[in-house]
């Protein structure tokens, strides 16, 4: 059983086992919320990233969590799509990744789990349809992990995730 919730807030303050990123293939640090989480982490982060780059879009690789407040042991770097429009597989790839960080947490034997809204900031992929592929490859991916928090920087993003995991239950 994998229970979703949908949070409001900022990632960096998540109890769980690991913290997503929404980061570049470089994974040195961006912007949003990737410079909210390397900042908590420190510069280690940087360092490890660097170490295992480059990430490429729609995959996702673990570092250790560093300086984020335990029990964060790891944070998962994953690469969104750029927007251009639809017509260049970015509903794939945007799948692909949180696809890509289940698999990545099962093999570190993460429980529990915090995603940011990822490729809907800088990248620029729509939120409402970037919350329903979220929602919607979540639950068709098979995995350990039993808690899974949607985490959500404003309150629009939240309320597309609570009703992109309303419809999905409509539509089971
Ligand atoms: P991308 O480059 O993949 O689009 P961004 O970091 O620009 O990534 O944006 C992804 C999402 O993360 C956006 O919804 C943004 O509002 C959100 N975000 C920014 N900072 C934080 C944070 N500290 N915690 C959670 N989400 C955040």
């Amino acid at each position: 059983m994998t229970l979703i919730e949908v949070v409001l807030g900022d990632i960096t303050d998540e109890i769980v086992d690991a913290v997503v990123t929404a980061a570049n293939e470089s994974l040195l640090g961006g912007g949003g919320v990737d410079w909210a989480v390397h900042q908590a982490a420190g510069p280690r982060l940087a360092q490890a990233g660097a170490a295992i780059a480059p990430c490429l879009p729609g995959d996702a690789m673990a570092t250790p969590a560093f300086d984020l407040t335990p029990p964060v042991k790891y944070v998962i770097h994953t690469v969104g799509p750029v927007w251009d429009g639809g017509a260049y597989g970015e509903a794939d790839t945007l799948a692909s990744c949180y696809r890509r960080c289940l698999q990545v947490a099962d093999e570190l034997q993460v429980r529990s789990i915090a995603f940011p809204a990822v490729a809907t900031g800088v990248y620029g992929f729509p939120p409402a349809s970037a919350a329903r592929i979220a929602v919607a490859t979540i639950r068709s991916t098979r995995t350990s992990v039993s808690l899974i928090h949607l985490v959500a920087f404003d309150q629009a993003t939240h309320d597309l995730l609570v009703e992109a995991t309303r419809t999905e239950d409509l539509s089971r």
